[in-house]
């Protein structure tokens, strides 16, 4: 089974992810692989890429390149890492799959909702995850907690306006609304502890 965590910047992935994962290697041990995009767990080449679209040192990439980038780094992701696993029946959680493209570079960079799920159908080739977790907080909310937690963050971030995240979200909604089976909607602006709960009943419904 393969599943997607999505959301917006300051959502709360990570802290929400690590909790979850701790719980989830209690039962699954080495049936679990965590990883996650850009990159992906033991791969060289997504990882490369991902040092490349996230460094500070290219700030002026051209918006289509970085979708180029990002959709070869997630076919190297899909093709290294993410079939193997599930071909030896491992439950492969990734943070951040194709739902991140078609948000930030489609509706954020403003290339276009389809245009970027076209230039992904050829690296995906239909491959989707079984469930997508998405931790719905409002973007007012998500660059705040940044602001307040996460200093190292701010620079990079600072360079995307609130307007670029409110696309981004939007283009997450979008999303949601088309896919309705595939997406599991949890309330992120809840205390954390509480938003892990919801997540981990949400997630013991899946596997
Ligand atoms: O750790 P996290 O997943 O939040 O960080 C990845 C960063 O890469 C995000 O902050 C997001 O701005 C960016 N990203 C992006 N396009 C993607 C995936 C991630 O711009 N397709
Ligand atoms: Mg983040």
């Amino acid at each position: 089974k393969f599943i997607s965590f999505e959301g917006p910047d300051g959502a709360g992935k990570t802290s929400v992810l690590r909790e979850i994962i701790q719980r989830l290697t209690v039962a699954y041990g080495d049936q679990l692989l965590v990883t996650r995009e850009p990159g992906g767990a033991h791969n060289p080449v997504a990882e490369a890429i991902r040092d490349v679209v996230l460094s500070p040192d290219y700030p002026a990439m051209d918006n289509k390149t970085e979708a180029l980038l990002y959709a070869a780094s997630r076919r190297e992701h899909i093709q290294q890492t993410i079939k193997p696993a599930l071909a030896q029946d491992k439950l492969v959680l990734s943070d951040r799959y194709v739902d991140s493209s078609i948000a930030y570079q489609g509706a954020g960079r403003e290339i276009g909702f389809e245009v970027v799920l076209t230039l992904n159908q050829f690296a995906i080739e239909d491959f989707w995850p079984d469930r997508t977790i998405f931790l719905d907080v409002r973007p007012e909310i998500g660059l705040q907690r940044i602001q307040e937690q996460r200093q190292d963050e701010i620079n990079r971030l600072d360079l995307d306006s609130l307007e670029f995240h409110q696309r981004v979200y939007a283009g997450y909604q979008k999303l949601i609304q088309i896919n309705p089976a595939r997406f599991i909607v949890i309330n992120g602006e809840q205390p954390l502890p509480q938003v892990v709960e919801d997540t981990w009943q949400a997630m013991k419904k899946e596997i």
